[in-house]
């Protein structure tokens, strides 16, 4: 009889069951947790961080002058910094207006997480930067690099506006940051806790 795989039994129940587990796993915890290990796996979504510029909620809008909600944290980087998938995800959306510029949004479970004012261009559904090519539908891992800060859309300055939903509603990413510094501290050890992540009051 020749060498052939002979494994002819379909996975069974528990081996399907355990994959959903371990796929669910990898997911950010709720956003209403903390304290959990889980948070540790996030990625801090910008290199060369420089300073915090502008927190989540109502403000000044520092180009028309009224009081407007803002959607997101700025986290001022100098131009060309990397920009990290904070989660692992699929890329659901390729932005290009002109409040955005160019972006991306990434769904990982209920959360949506989007990434606005990159550098480099849009073509289609297809954002380029580098050797960054990410179309809509395609999976990137946590901490895969993404894209650049850039000057695209509404700025006044080279930052990454980061913009997080979860199931549906908007949340404010500093508090995300919070969790993932907190359970860096509990969790890891001592080399592994420096998450790039600056100082959030
Ligand atoms: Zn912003």
């Amino acid at each position: 009889m020749p060498w052939v795989c002979s494994e002819r039994r379909r996975p069974s129940g528990h081996a399907a069951v355990r994959l959903l587990a371990v796929a669910a796993l990898a997911l950010p915890p709720s956003a209403h947790a903390s304290g959990i290990s889980r948070w540790a796996m996030g990625t801090f979504p910008v290199g060369g961080f420089s300073g915090y510029t502008s927190p989540f909620g109502m403000r000044v809008h520092p180009l028309g002058g009224d009081l407007r909600p803002h959607y997101g944290l700025d986290i001022a980087a100098p131009l060309g910094s990397p920009v990290r998938s904070w989660w692992g995800g699929r890329v659901t959306q390729v932005i290009r207006d002109g409040g955005c510029g160019n972006g991306l949004t990434i769904t990982s479970g209920p959360y949506e997480h989007q990434y606005c004012h990159l550098g480099g261009a849009v073509s289609g559904n297809i954002y380029r930067s580098g050797a960054v090519a990410l179309r809509e539908g395609q999976w990137v891992r946590t901490g895969q690099l993404i894209g650049h800060v850039g000057l695209t859309g509404s700025t006044t300055g080279p930052h990454l506006h980061w913009g997080l939903r979860y199931r549906g509603a908007w949340l404010d990413p500093a508090r995300v940051l919070r969790a993932m510094a907190e359970s860096r501290r509990r969790f890891l050890p001592p080399q592994r806790r420096t998450p790039n992540v600056g100082q959030l009051r």
